[in-house]
């Protein structure tokens, strides 16, 4: 009889572990709130209109030969070998049995318990989240728009804060900078001139992890494209109007994003497991996770949500992706345990706006248009379906070609 294995999540490492899992030895059931995929690398290109929404996602459903509940996993039994789910929308309850357990739900926005911030930021990490983005930033513009609006109120409105200088704010900065310049000049002509942006970073520069040398380009690129750089600022609360600064200065904003780092999940703190000290489950070489003083030989944790053994791995799709792939293979062996997981590292890339970006790899570093070409390239041979390769292709060049849709909907 085939074993069952019940898989949290449908990100990176989940997915990845799905589709190698060898099916004619486990059914697989899956446990997530979200059930499609979502390619992250590009959900700041969303956020302005560059990509459509449903060119980054891919239906679970589409994987043959699993089961889906579209439901959170609230509790684990772990010796009772069962979990507890919850449905949002039918407010649902029920558990289900395992053999074996496959945590990857990943983590969430860390707010560090600013004031104000669940209430006023948009963060961006899922579709949705971009979905509202998209939304307000056209709203600002209609309301800047509107007859009788004076021009401090104008600049108020486009006034457009970002918090956090990792890979997501300088992303969607970059983004939001193409919108201006490629969209906003043609559909919102009056407007050019009122727009600011403000990337706000607590550290000395931006892209903190990448080569020291491409984080200062990354920061000459911003300024020169007139993105305010605030660094070395912290926020110390946010109201519906004002940003306040640590230092003791407030601005308006119109529009901020957060993104400002990870933290563990509602549902990892509460699970009893045993976390490190970054809230990450601790795990083993092999994935399986810490049980008193020794590991569960059937309780797995993959991806953001888990801590390996002696090493401090970026949250990274690519350190997930390969976690996940490394399990399945790992279950899909009949015999011998064979080699502890070794993260490879393949470099990081990033999107820096006008055509630029960075590229920060073991034998290359590289900056400028070439790099953009190739930042573009790797992530569209990455997009799982052709059917998705084919649309952001589409959406790329029907940008190029007509620039983005900036109808509200
Ligand atoms: C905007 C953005 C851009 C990024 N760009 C890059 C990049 O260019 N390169 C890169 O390497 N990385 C990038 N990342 C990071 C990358 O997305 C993450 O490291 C990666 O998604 C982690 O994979 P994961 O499987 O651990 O978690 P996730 O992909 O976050 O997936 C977690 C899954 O768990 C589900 N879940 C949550 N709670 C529960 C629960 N209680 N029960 C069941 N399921 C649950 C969620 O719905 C989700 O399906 C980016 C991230 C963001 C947000």
């Amino acid at each position: 009889m085939k074993k069952k294995i019940i898989v949290l999540g449908t990100g990176f490492a989940a997915f990845r572990f799905i589709k190698k899992i060898n099916r004619n030895l486990y059914d697989v059931t899956i446990v997530s709130p979200r059930n499609h995929f979502l390619f992250t690398p590009l959900l700041p290109s969303t956020t302005v209109g560059t990509i459509e929404f449903r060119s980054i996602i891919e239906p679970i459903r589409n994987v043959a030969g699993i089961s889906f509940h579209q439901s959170y996993c609230t509790g684990i039994d772990a010796a009772e070998k069962n979990i507890s789910c919850r449905d949002e929308d039918t407010g649902r309850e029920y558990k289900l049995g395992f053999d074996y357990l496959v945590i990857a739900v990943g983590e969430v926005t860390n707010t560090f318990g600013i004031s104000g911030i669940k209430e006023n930021a948009l963060f961006l990490k899922e579709l949705s989240d971009a979905r509202k983005i998209r939304t307000k930033v056209i709203d600002c513009f209609e309301n800047a728009s509107l007859p009788g609006i004076s021009e401090r109120e104008k600049k108020d409105f486009l006034r457009f804060a970002v918090c956090g200088g990792g890979p997501t704010g300088v992303e969607f900065a970059a983004e939001l900078h193409d919108f201006i310049e490629e969209d906003v000049k043609r559909k919102y002509r009056d407007l050019a001139g009122y727009v600011e942006i403000i990337l706000i970073e607590a550290r000395d520069s931006i892209l903190a992890t990448f080569d020291k040398k491409l984080s200062e380009y990354a920061m000459k690129i911003f300024r020169r494209q007139n993105i305010v750089l605030k660094t070395n600022s912290l926020v110390s609360e946010v109201d519906k109007e004002y940003i306040h600064l640590k230092d003791g200065t407030s601005f308006k904003y119109g529009l901020l994003v957060w993104a400002t780092g990870n933290t563990s999940t509602d549902f990892v703190r509460l699970s009893g497991l045993e976390t490190d000290k970054r809230g990450k489950i601790i795990t083993d070489g092999f994935f399986r996770v810490k049980n008193n003083g020794g590991f569960f030989d059937y309780i797995y944790a993959v991806g953001d949500c888990a801590s390996l053994r002696d090493k401090e791995l970026p949250a990274t799709a690519q350190v997930a992706q390969q976690q996940g792939l490394f399990l399945a293979k790992y279950l899909n062996k009949k015999t011998g345990e064979g080699k502890a997981f070794n993260f490879r590292n393949l470099g990081m890339l990033a999107y820096v706006g006008n055509r630029k970006a960075l590229a920060d790899l073991p034998q290359y570093k590289g900056t400028g248009f070439g790099t953009f070409l190739f930042w573009r390239s790797a992530y569209l041979t990455k997009l799982v379906s052709f059917k998705n390769k084919a649309l952001v292709l589409f959406d790329w060049i029907k940008t190029f070609v007509s620039g983005r849709d900036v109808s509200n909907f």
